[in-house]
């Protein structure tokens, strides 16, 4: 499976760059996770978003479905009437008001997961884990069910002892790293400290910082992950159209 990081600022888009969104493939099938402002434009670089097969939100901040509007009207307005596929848009249904609005008639179709009860979409197998942080969320580790690679995504969290099991032998891990070392435990998200020893306990190959800070100095970011992740896990910072072949 390939994964492209379409953007990666937590909050706000910032400097030409958008917020959290990734594009998973696999076997022709398109997956997208999370539609942050700016979704629309970066995922054309990569396919027409007509073409998209299914969509998946893990939490209802702004900085995650800014782009999911629009990408509904595109799919709406832009075939002058040539039929596409309703597309699948799955999400938790603990904020009624914004489980619904994925529905748009004719266009798109809200889905439901549960923690703890493993879906698939396409050729992936999707796991679930309530996170910490002030809204409902929840990560996801998300196998290609031909190879057996798994890709976990934090999606927004603090600190939570379960992701150790949840991690376990991934990949590849996209954490949420909008912190800086020295603020660990805080209520919405992690630390580089944090995310890099995640990534040491889990035995990670791969450790994607994303939900990036503005402001920050990335290079330090990266290093204090680095450290604690260990020499065995590479550690890279999200930029756009970062793409891996997992
Ligand atoms: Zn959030």
């Amino acid at each position: 499976m390939k994964v492209t990081v379409l953007g990666y600022w937590g909050a706000f888009p910032w400097n030409g760059e958008g917020t959290s969104s990734y594009l998973l493939e696999a076997d022709g099938f398109s997956l997208l996770i999370d539609a942050g402002s700016s979704t629309l434009n970066v995922l054309q670089e990569q396919l027409d978003p007509l073409t998209l097969d299914a969509v998946i939100i893990s939490h209802y901040h702004h900085d995650h479905i800014a782009d999911l509007g629009v990408l509904q009207y595109y799919r709406q307005l832009k075939p002058k009437g040539l039929p596409i596929p309703i597309l699948p848009i799955y999400g938790h249904q603990e904020d009624k008001g914004h489980y619904e609005s994925l529905t748009l008639p004719g266009v798109s179709e809200g889905r439901p997961y549960v923690e703890g009860e493993p879906l698939d979409i396409g050729p992936f197998r999707l796991g679930f884990l309530r996170t910490v942080h002030p809204v409902t969320c929840f990560a996801m580790r998300i196998e290609e069910i031909k190879t057996g690679k798994v890709l976990v995504y934090t999606a927004d969290s603090g600190h939570l002892a379960a992701f150790k099991e949840f991690n376990e032998g991934a990949d590849v891990l996209i954490a949420d790293t909008y912190l800086l070392e020295g603020q660990e435990n805080h209520h919405a998200h992690f630390t580089s400290k944090e995310a890099g020893l995640m990534a040491r306990e889990g035995r990670i190959k791969t450790l994607i910082l994303s939900h990036l800070p503005q402001e920050v100095d990335l290079d330090l970011l990266r290093e204090q992950a680095q450290h604690h992740a260990g020499e065995q896990v590479a550690v890279l910072l999200a930029q756009r159209n970062l793409t891996l072949t997992i």
